[in-house]
Parts: C-alpha cells; structure tokens; sequence
C-alpha cells in the first residue's frame, strides 16, 4: 500500500514539468501537422506553471485538495491553448475527489486519477473515437479502476493506465478528428497521432514514475 502526501504530489508535478519539457519538441511537431504546433509549448508552460505554484505552498500545513486547485489555477493562468482549460478542470476535479484527505492511499490515488479524466471529458465534451486526449485519458482510467478492482495496488493500476493510455494514443491515428482545432482537417487528420493523446501518454507516466517509483 502506498501513502502519496502533499510533497509526493508536488514531486509528482514535478515530475510531469521536467516530462513536458523533453517532450515538447515531439508533442509541437505533431501538432504541427493537424493543429497549429504549440501544443508542447502549452504543455510545458503550463505543468511548469503549476510546479512553481504548488513548490510555494508549505507542503506540511496544505492538503492534497489545496495542492491540486493551487495547480489548477496556475495551470489555467499559463496556458492560452486548448489544453488550458481541460486540464486545469483535470486537477480541480481531482482535487475535489480527495477532498478531507490529508494522505491518499492506493483508492485514492486511483479516484483521483479517474476524476482527472472525468474532468477533462465533462469539460471538453469529448468521446472516445473523436481524436483528443480523451483516446488516452478514457481508456487509461478505466483500466486503472479495472485493475484496481482486481487486487492490484496502485503500481500495478499505473502501469495498466499507462499502456492502455499508450494503445489509445496509437490508435488515434486511424481516426478522424471531429473535436479540437484538428476538426477543421477531417480526412486529413488520418494517420497522424494526436498531439493531446501523445502528451497524456507523457503525463500518465510520469505520474506512474513518481507516485509508485
Ligand atoms: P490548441 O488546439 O488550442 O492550440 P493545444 O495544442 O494545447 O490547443 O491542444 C490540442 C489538443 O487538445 C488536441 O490534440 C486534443 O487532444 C485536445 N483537445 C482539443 N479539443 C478537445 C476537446 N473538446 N476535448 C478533449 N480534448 C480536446
Ligand atoms: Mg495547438
Ligand atoms: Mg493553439
């Protein structure tokens, strides 16, 4: 059983800024080719945003809850983009799922992923099948809940997320976008990767590395 506290989360931020970061040529090049090519920019901006934000809070007095809206909204304030508003929705939804939690344990943890995703579908309005982030973030959390139901703990739920969240990336690049900037291509978004998808395979594992490593 891991127990994840405010400073595990903060590393975990992190964790995901210093992800983004060597990610954000890839993540901009493929949105170059189906959007306007500043989705590694945005990703970066805005998780180091929220690492600075949430390093600032005394990690012993803030909770779990306080950290996450904290990266919220300095998510949101950073990023101009898309991306901005879904997953700064992503940590407020978390945050609401650990609410009263001064740790989380393995449940938790699991809860407040799924929330993520949740939040990022209410907001977006995304189905599975449209080419978004949503073809990572949708399978991911139901294989973590999936995982979790069947004995295993946590490290063993983030590791079923990542992969499934990596096979729905892969397949996004037989669909058509019908969602997003990429909507406006059509058929010309087939067999290009979607950049949201690619990037929530980058953030689901490094909060694998960092909540279970
Ligand atoms: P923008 O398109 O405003 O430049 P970004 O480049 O940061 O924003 O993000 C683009 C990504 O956002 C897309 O690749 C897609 O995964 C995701 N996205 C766009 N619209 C939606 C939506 N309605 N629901 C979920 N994800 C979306
Ligand atoms: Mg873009
Ligand atoms: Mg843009």
């Amino acid at each position: 059983m891991t127990t994840i506290d405010t400073a595990r989360l903060a590393g975990m931020f992190a964790a995901i800024a210093d992800a983004m970061s060597a990610d954000r040529d890839r993540l901009c090049a493929l949105d170059g080719v189906i959007g306007d090519a500043d989705h590694g920019i945005a990703m970066e901006l805005g998780f180091s945003a929220s690492r600075d934000a949430v390093a600032a809070l005394d990690t012993g007095s803030a909770d779990p809850t306080t950290l996450l809206n904290t990266a919220a909204k300095s998510f949101l304030n950073a990023v101009g983009a898309s991306s901005g508003p879904l997953y700064a929705t992503a940590f407020m939804r978390g945050a609401a799922a650990v609410k009263g939690k001064t740790t989380l344990d393995d449940t938790d943890a699991v809860a407040l992923f799924q929330a993520m995703a949740k939040g990022i579908q209410d907001r977006g309005k995304a189905e599975p099948g449209e080419k978004t982030m949503i073809d990572a973030w949708a399978p991911a959390a139901q294989a973590a809940g999936e995982a979790l139901a069947s004995g295993k703990g946590l490290a063993g739920s983030l590791e079923a997320a990542a992969q499934a969240a990596k096979a729905g990336a892969e397949a996004t690049k037989a669909m058509i976008a019908t969602k997003g900037r990429a909507s406006r291509l059509g058929e010309r978004s087939l067999g290009h990767m979607d950049p949201g998808a690619a990037s929530a395979v980058t953030v689901i594992e490094a909060m694998r590395v960092a909540l279970t490593g």
